[in-house]
């Protein structure tokens, strides 16, 4: 299973986006999903809303973002196989907010599927964090613009990668085609 995070990711990181008419799906994105799941990998998207324990927004407004993250991945022959989000915030001390693993753990036993052979591809260092504490291969795609923040977010935590790429499509050609 590739697992995937949302936003910074698949779109653009608006903070706390509300509007599902500003969805917009990342250059490489839509290929590098159906080339994922040409391959057998079911895709799953894992992803933090605490806007939503915050009170920014509901429940129907994450639903809504992924029935149009659905749409537009849709005119594109392909699809995300299943959505997860946290709707916690740090203080709730929940075992799904990245970089817990809940969300994964779920995922893979709701879907009967394994962790071997699965990979994790996102924009923060929670994602990779979480990617490495389950054996993941660990794809790192910074946030065009946001690179050397991503960067000095990794280190400080000492995590190294095992793929760095600048777009979706690329972490996904070096996922499928690695030595
Ligand atoms: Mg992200
Ligand atoms: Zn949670």
């Amino acid at each position: 299973m590739a697992f995937t995070d949302r936003d910074g990711t698949l779109n653009p990181d608006f903070h706390y986006l509300r509007d599902p008419d500003r969805i917009e799906i990342l250059p490489g994105v839509t290929r590098g999903i159906s080339l994922l799941r040409e391959h057998g990998y079911a895709v799953v998207c894992v992803t933090n809303q605490s806007g939503i324990a915050r009170g920014i927004y509901t429940h129907e407004t994450v639903r809504a973002i992924h029935d149009e993250i659905q749409r537009r991945l849709a005119r594109g022959g392909t699809k995300i196989d299943a959505f997860y989000y946290c709707p916690h915030q740090p203080s709730d001390s929940c075992d799904c907010r990245k970089p817990k693993p809940g969300m994964f753990l779920q995922a893979a036993r709701e879907m009967g599927l394994e962790f071997a052979g699965g990979a994790i591809l996102g924009d923060r260092a929670l994602d990779v964090a979480v990617g490495r504490e389950l054996g993941l291969v660990t794809c790192h795609i910074p946030e065009r613009g946001r690179e050397t923040s991503a960067r000095a977010e990794l280190d400080a935590e000492r995590l190294v990668p095992d793929i760095v790429a600048e777009s979706y499509l690329g972490a996904v050609t070096r996922l499928l085609y690695r030595g």
